[in-house]
Parts: C-alpha cells; sequence; structure tokens
C-alpha cells in the first residue's frame, strides 16, 4: 500500500515535521510540563521510503508504523542508513508475527491479550532481545476496537508482568473517532496510575496538543507530518 508522491510534497514534510515539534513545545509549556517529556513518534505507514527519508535527514529517528510487513519492506533498509532510529509497532498484533515484530520493533504499543503477551515473552527471550511494551486500552469501548476494557487494565499489566515476566512500561488508547477526546485520555492517565506504568501513548494528528495536556509521552502524528493519505 505504498503510494507515490510528488516533489513539493517530500519537500513538505520537514517543515511539517518541524511545525509539529513546536506545537509540541507550546503544548508542554502551556501544561507546564518539561520540555521534550513527549516523543514524537512520526507514523509513516503507507509512506514509501522515498517519503521517510527527508524526515530522517531533518534529523528524526522515532517512527511509527501499524503493519508488520509494510514495515519489513521499508525499515531494514532504513536503518542500515540512518543510525539511531526508534522503531514503534502502533497496529494491530498477531501471534504468528511475535517473532517478526520483536525482531524489527524497538517498542510495541498494542498489547492486548494473553496470548500475545505469551508470544512476545517467548520471542524475547528466543531473540534475546528486549522490547519496550505497551498495553493498549479500548477506552471507548468500540465493539470493533482492538484493547483490553478498561476494568480490565490493571489485571492485565499485572497478568503480563506475574505470569509472563514482562515489563509493561504504559498504556496506549486510540478514542474513537468521533468523540471528545479529553475524557478518553483523562482515563488512560487514571488507569495508568492504577495499574502503576509511568507511560502514556496517547494523542494523535488531531488531538495531540490535548494528549499532551492530559500527560502523555508519545504522541503518534502521521498526516500532520506526511501528509493526507
Ligand atoms: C495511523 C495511526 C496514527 C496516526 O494518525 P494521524 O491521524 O495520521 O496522525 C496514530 N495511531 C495509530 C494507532 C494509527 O494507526
Amino acid at each position: 500500500m505504498e503510494r507515490k508522491k510528488g516533489k513539493m510534497d517530500r519537500l513538505e514534510s520537514s517543515q511539517r515535521l518541524n511545525a509539529v515539534l513546536s506545537r509540541i513545545a507550546g503544548a508542554e509549556n502551556l501544561a507546564k510540563r518539561e520540555l521534550g517529556s513527549t516523543d514524537l513518534i512520526a507514523v509513516s505507514k503507507t509512506f514509501d521510503v522515498e517519503h521517510i527519508r527527508p524526515v530522517l535527514d531533518a534529523g528524526h529517528r522515532i517512527f511509527g508504523e501499524n503493519r508488520v510487513q509494510e514495515s519489513q519492506g521499508k525499515w531494514p533498509r532504513l536503518k542500515q542508513e540512518y543510525d539511531g532510529v526508534e522503531l514503534h509497532l502502533i497496529g494491530p498484533l498477531q501471534s504468528n508475527k511475535a517473532a517478526d515484530a520483536v525482531a524489527l520493533f524497538d517498542v510495541i504499543h498494542t498489547i492486548d491479550r494473553e496470548k500475545i503477551a505469551k508470544a512476545i515473552a517467548a520471542e524475547m527471550q528466543a531473540q534475546n532481545k528486549s522490547v519496550k511494551l505497551f498495553v493498549q486500552v479500548n477506552t471507548g469501548e468500540e465493539e470493533q476496537k482492538a484493547g483490553v476494557a478498561p476494568q480490565d487494565a490493571a489485571d492485565f499489566v499485572e497478568c503480563c508482568s506475574g505470569v509472563h515476566g514482562l515489563t509493561v512500561s504504559g498504556l496506549m488508547c486510540i478514542p474513537p473517532f468521533d468523540e471528545n477526546p479529553g475524557p478518553h485520555f483523562a482515563l488512560l492517565r487514571k488507569l495508568a496510575k492504577q495499574a502503576n506504568v509511568e507511560e502514556l501513548s496517547m494523542g494523535m494528528s488531531a488531538d495531540f496538543e490535548t494528549a499532551i495536556e492530559f500527560g502523555s509521552t508519545h504522541v503518534r502524528v502521521g498526516s500532520a507530518i506526511f501528509g493526507a493519505r
């Protein structure tokens, strides 16, 4: 699903990156948070390497993808070309892709059931590689959306560590498309406290400043940097 775009678009992506970075700094400032306390994950899904390179050339190193297979076609060579890339898996994960996911990604945001937790734990052992983990929470309790139910979040985090020996760093959510995201961000923050985890993966192009106000540590921003998909 890679698409081709014009040269103008490539030039603009580094400018859009800078605009997003300064909006993040502004939101941190408003929320009286430490400058630089929010990581920007540049979500490059559907964009090919030619469109990702300008953002790497601008010095950015943290990227997100939502499909393992698509990432395998792009990131091994980009990781060779550029030092210090940190790659985040932000899309749903099947257990038969756990080995590939652990091999390629540094952070996985979408742990949401025991079968996946178990598969990831086994792969981290087999590959002797540690991957940072977030548990996805379905804060809107939407039928079609991945994630554990809010009332199960703390128990699931406990199960990941107690049963599977995993360290969960934080929680992740994708609020319902048509709702005010603030209450969902507030809920995720509350659940993280209950589960005793520090980090919050929340906020996308349309709402990352709101997410920072609610304590987001990782915003996942795609179209505001790369353009419309
Ligand atoms: C695509 C995607 C994003 C980025 O969305 P934009 O609206 O383009 O910023 C963030 N999080 C997840 C889970 C995504 O799939």
